[in-house]
This record gives structure tokens, sequence and C-alpha cells, in this order.
């Protein structure tokens, strides 16, 4: 396996995205531009440090849209300190989470954030929970949802169970960038990871990993060829 190196940062224009990491079972964070826009994708732990050290207070503040894949811890560990953050340092405007229908954790961290604080969160925030693969808009950046399979252990024994999981494609001026989450082999990442400028494509799979669960660096490779530009990501170490 290779070693996959961070962060991973791609441009084209005003279109870019910034891995800070995505290591499984430890964190994922990623950060994209499109114009003036800016939303994270998949805040694991320390999410808040890495946006610290690339974005000012106020650019942090005008995050418009927080997309979850699905909810492993690392995919959404980073949810609370970004919502705290946000909190104490007073932001004004309107924060979207959207993220797949069946996933528990949003709703969890989001009622609990609500318990605790209450009457003192100065700005909107608004669940938005993915039912289903039609496209929208977000200031100009077209996000498209696709399904993914991506399975987990029950506990410690033979089961598995499948997770609600999703991929993103995000479409900026003519250029897209495909992001697959976590996920196995599947056609639906083929499709539409097929002919994208980018696609971010997990190769995580491990001697822990059960089926249906991550996907080997070959088939991710083989996935990620017919894209424009790719970058293998949890990538175990
Ligand atoms: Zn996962």
């Amino acid at each position: 396996m290779i070693k996959t190196e961070y962060p991973i940062y791609w441009e084209k224009e005003d279109f870019s995205i910034k891995i800070f990491c995505s290591i499984p079972a430890i964190a994922t964070g990623i950060l994209l531009r499109a114009g003036g826009a800016k939303v994270v994708i998949d805040p694991g732990d320390g999410i808040l440090r890495d946006l610290n050290e690339e974005l000012t207070p106020e650019e942090i503040l005008s995050i418009t849209d927080v997309f979850i894949t699905h909810g492993h811890h690392d995919h959404v560990g980073g949810v609370w300190s970004l919502l705290t953050y946000l909190r104490i340092m007073r932001k004004r405007t309107t924060l979207n989470i959207w993220f797949p229908e069946g996933c528990p954790e949003i709703e969890s961290i989001y009622n609990a954030f609500r318990t605790v604080y209450s009457n003192s969160i100065p700005y909107p925030i608004i669940l938005r929970t993915i039912m289903d693969y039609k496209p929208f808009t977000r200031r100009g950046l077209t996000v498209k949802p696709f399904p993914v399979i991506h399975a987990e252990k029950i506990e410690d024994g033979p089961e598995t169970r499948l997770v609600p999981s999703l991929g993103f494609k995000f479409t900026w001026q003519g250029k897209k960038i495909c992001y697959g989450g976590d996920t196995a082999y599947c056609e639906e990442l083929v499709k539409q990871a097929k002919g994208a400028d980018l696609a971010i494509i997990e190769a995580g799979e491990d001697e822990d990993s059960v089926p249906g669960m991550h996907m080997t660096q070959e088939e991710a490779e083989k996935i990620g060829r017919t894209a424009k530009e790719f970058f293998l990501v949890h990538v175990p170490q």
C-alpha cells in the first residue's frame, strides 16, 4: 500500500478542494471552494484545527453547507466542535447540514447541541435529510448525491449491515469533482466518476474489512482512471 500524504490539494480556477486528511477509523476532513462559496465535506475529528489553519475566522463563519456521506465517526467526529465554534464566534447566517436518510448520528449530535445550548445559538441550523438522488444547487454549485454501498460489522461477530451512505458529485461551471465517500466497488460510483475532472476514491480495504465495506487499491484505481485525474484516499496507514 502506498502511504497517502496529506493535505491533498486540487484546483481549477476558482474551483478547489483540499483534503486535510482521510484516514480510516481516525478522521476525514475536506474543504471545497467554488467561487466565493465554501463548504465542508465529512468533518471528522480535527476539522476545526484544519479549517483554522486554512481560513480566517470570518471565512469559517461564512461556511454555508456541510455534506455528510455517512455517520461513521471518522466522517462526523468534528461536527460538535464545528457547531460550537460557530456559536461562540457568533455566526449569524444559516448552516445547512446535508446527510443521508437513516443516518442517526447527525440528528443525535444536533439534538444534543440544541439541548445543551438551547436559546443561545445565534445562527439557524437546517438539517437537510437527503431522501433521493436528485441534484440540487447551492450558490451556483450543483450537488448530485448518489447511493454507494458501505457495510459495517455488527459488534465483533460475523454479521454485517449496510450503513446509509452517499457519494457526492459537485459541478461548478462545467468542472466536476466526484467524491465517493466510503464504499465498496459499486456501479453507481463507476458511473459518476467517469469523465469527472477529479475523482476522489477510497481504497480502504485491509485485513479487518468485511465484504461490502471498502475497495482494494486495484478496484479504486480502476475507477479513478476513468476520470481525468484522481486521488486515492482512506488508504489504511
Ligand atoms: Zn465508513
